[in-house]
């Protein structure tokens, strides 16, 4: 039954972001921000473009700005000093040439990158990213790792006029449901749940889903405990067709966002690449992260950090767990803590670079993880017993994880980024740390 399950998450999740070693902020990020009020209005700037390449290169090509409604994230929290990740921007004062804003992310360009069709087939992929509303001119950078040394490489910078005519009004009217409210938007994580291929009449089993959504997400700990600080709308947005495309069977359907299966060849990988047709539709509520809700019985999903999760709405096997762990992946870049058996060797996690995923470790560079959590004394690799009940486990090294048997290690035994058990104590420590973040 394990072994299933892990063969059905490998499907789902083996394309989340891959590896990198742990990299020092350069000085010019790592002042204290500005105020808020000086340097942003309460609205929310969107940046449309488009990553193209293939295995080794990336271009940046503009689209377009839009101006969308009010600000979801913190007025305090303006540089993200999480080193997660495959990609950062950078929001850059022109005039005085400081940081003002920066955010990390992974896209589903980066996990292209590492299929076969990459080597040889160039590609592009609608991105987009959003800030506050500058009130000055600004200057924005694009960095990626460097794809051996995984150290950040700027990649494209772009210097935006605030008063450019071209930067278009948002113009979105969908419904916002609103499925449990916990605290003010600037203080909270605001998470917006989005609908594919819910046809006109099916509105309310949407909402059902939604329900079932956050009801799963605050069954687990440390979700739970933080109730009071995530908000969690839904945005009513039917398809023309009801259900999803499954392109390896021939089924094609007309759906809003336009999600399928068989991403990347991968049957239960299922996805949407048209992510700017995503922010079109989140827009109608104001939000930091997105989980998209499939209208589907067919098991499936995926997440990529800060780029968004996505999930089968439909009521079968443990969907509510699935939800859960993807949403680790789509919060914070959670990293998957199974082992497929035999594997060995992993592009996405080689040999001597520390992967930036909070709940992993290479031991490249421990520090500021979970070293300071392991008792002195305890074995490493630590090990339990098939005798051994969870009272008698503690915080240590286990070996395997990342999809790998050997040189890799996570912090406890089970985890819901392993086997869709509780978070462990590892990722509980790191979500509540990020939520503190985000929620500051
Ligand atoms: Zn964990």
């Amino acid at each position: 039954m394990k072994k299933t399950l892990f063969l059905l998450l490998a499907a789902a999740t083996i394309f989340s972001c891959s590896t990198t070693k742990e990299i020092t902020e350069p000085a010019a990020v790592a002042h204290k921000a500005p105020a808020y009020g000086d340097m942003f209005t309460e609205k929310t700037l969107r940046y449309d473009f488009h990553h193209a390449g293939d295995n080794s290169n990336e271009y940046y090509y503009f689209d377009r700005l839009i101006l969308e409604g009010e600000w979801a994230g913190s007025r305090e929290s303006l540089i993200n000093p999480f080193d997660y990740g495959e990609q950062h921007f950078r929001i850059v004062d022109a005039a005085s040439g400081k940081v003002i804003y920066k955010n990390n992310y992974c896209t589903l360009f980066n996990e292209w990158q590492t299929t076969p069709e990459a080597a040889v087939t160039q590609r592009s992929f609608p991105e987009s990213v959003i800030f506050p509303q500058p009130k000055n001119d600004f200057i924005i950078e694009f960095y990626a790792r460097n794809k051996k040394s995984k150290e950040w490489e700027k990649k494209e910078e772009h210097k935006v006029s605030v008063n450019d005519y071209n930067i278009k009004p948002g113009n979105c009217d969908y419904e916002k449901v609103d499925i449990h409210i916990g605290g003010d938007i600037a203080h909270s994580l605001d998470i917006v749940l989005l609908p594919d291929g819910f046809a006109t009449e099916e509105k309310y089993k949407f909402i059902a889903a939604c329900h079932m959504w956050s009801d799963a997400l605050f069954s687990y700990a440390p979700f739970t405990q933080n109730k009071h600080r995530i908000n969690i709308r839904a945005v009513w947005a039917p398809s023309a067709e009801s259900g999803i495309s499954i392109p390896g069977k021939g089924e094609w359907k007309k759906t809003l966002l336009d999600c399928r299966f068989f991403t990347f060849g991968s049957e239960r990988y299922q996805m949407t690449e048209e992510f700017q047709k995503v922010r079109d539709v989140a827009a109608a509520a104001p939000y930091e992260s997105i989980f998209i809700l499939t209208n589907t019985d067919k098991y499936g999903g995926g997440g990529i950090y800060n780029f968004y999760g996505l999930g089968s709405a439909g009521k079968t096997g443990r969907t509510g767990e699935v939800y859960v762990h993807e949403f680790g992946h789509s919060l914070m870049g959670l990293g998957d803590e199974y082992v497929e058996i035999g594997n060995t060797v992993s592009a996405l996690y080689p040999e001597g670079v520390e992967p930036w995923e909070a709940n992993l470790t290479r031991f490249v560079d421990f520090n500021g993880k979970w070293e300071k959590k392991i008792a002195e004394g305890t074995p490493i690799p630590t090990q339990v017993t098939a005798e051994s009940s969870e009272k008698d486990w503690k915080i240590g090294a286990y070996e395997g994880g990342g999809y790998l048997e050997k040189g890799i290690y996570r912090g406890w035994p089970e985890c819901m980024m392993k086997a869709l058990t509780d978070f462990c104590p590892v990722c509980q420590e790191a979500i509540n740390r990020y939520l503190d973040y985000i929620c500051k």
